[in-house]
């Protein structure tokens, strides 16, 4: 497919690649026992690989691949096996985020947005333009379009008793994107199993966040020290509780029935841009995880 890559501009050939890396889908399918990727025993490759698009021409689609398998062999499956160790990581990691954060907001922003605010779409722009020039090393640094990275198990060691019992398995099993918002804070959230990638769009304190912000150069992440706003806790333990009623419901009659459904919805998904198809799609990971669009105190 010709065209313009999305990212540099340039005209070429657009491979397609993953909205979130096949990594994560791999990992989750190699290590599956029970869960969300039950529905994954569809034949239907959307469902076991997640979005694609063509938005790359092949030296970014090369470029954005060398991130990701630093991440992927440095970060992901050391923490994944263990996460009460620390691990250091180098400029590759700035990069890797940004490009997640990028994607994720790239793909949110087709649907429209329509939870942001008029100044809060115009920040989505600087964001990405931002974030495409600090992948193309047009910038040092994305300024206060930071990028931070939450290991999720930390936060459920330091919040004894305020979280469903089935978070380890929401946090663990699900696999998805969002952004969130408020009045005073709008970020881009992309969640693959415990990693949670943030890309700060319009954030009016982002020292509340200890901790996760990655550094231009160097850095470490895993077993240390965050510090994140409660709210983010409370949103993790809600799509957790959603998640648990989900899976809690389902009989195995209901289980093949939903099959039914999901294969029938996947097909219009695939066709569709609109902001509810997606979220359809992504309910198929972890039921609701990524519903944050009605403010809180109005489900
Ligand atoms: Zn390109």
């Amino acid at each position: 497919m010709l065209g313009l890559c999305r990212l540099c501009g340039e005209p070429g050939e657009l491979q397609e690649s993953h909205v979130i890396p096949s990594f994560v889908y791999r990992w989750l399918k190699e290590t599956s026992a029970t869960g969300f990727l039950r529905f994954s025993d569809s034949p239907n490759k959307r469902v076991q690989d997640g979005y694609k698009e063509h938005w790359l021409c092949l030296p970014c689609e090369q470029r954005l691949n060398v991130w990701e398998t630093r991440f992927a062999t440095d970060v992901f499956h050391p923490l994944s096996l263990d996460g009460r160790q620390r691990v250091n990581y180098e400029a590759w990691m700035m990069k890797f985020c940004t490009s997640i954060s990028w994607r994720a907001l790239l793909k949110i922003q087709e649907s429209g947005l329509a939870h942001f605010t008029p100044s809060q779409k115009v920040a989505v722009n600087q964001a990405l333009d931002i974030w495409s020039k600090v992948m193309l090393d047009k910038l040092p640094h994305p300024g206060r379009y930071e990028q931070h990275l939450l290991p999720l198990d930390t936060i459920v060691e330091n919040s004894s008793g305020a979280l469903p019992a089935n978070i380890n398995r929401y946090i663990g099993r699900t696999v998805g994107m969002d952004a969130i918002r408020s009045e005073s804070t709008a970020f881009v959230f992309t969640k693959m199993s415990k990693f949670l990638v943030l890309g700060f769009i319009d954030v009016s304190h982002p020292r509340q966040w200890v901790g996760t912000k990655i550094h231009v150069r160097a850095g470490a992440v895993g077993m240390m020290s965050y510090s994140v706003p409660i709210q983010l806790r409370d949103y993790l333990a809600d799509k957790a509780n959603s998640y648990a009623s989900l899976v809690s419901n389902i009989s195995d009659t209901q289980r093949s029935k939903i099959e039914q459904v999901v294969r029938k919805d996947l097909d219009r998904v695939a066709r569709s841009r609109t902001f509810d198809a997606m979220r359809n799609d992504v309910e198929l990971f972890g039921r609701a995880a990524f519903d944050v669009h009605k403010p809180k105190g109005k489900r």
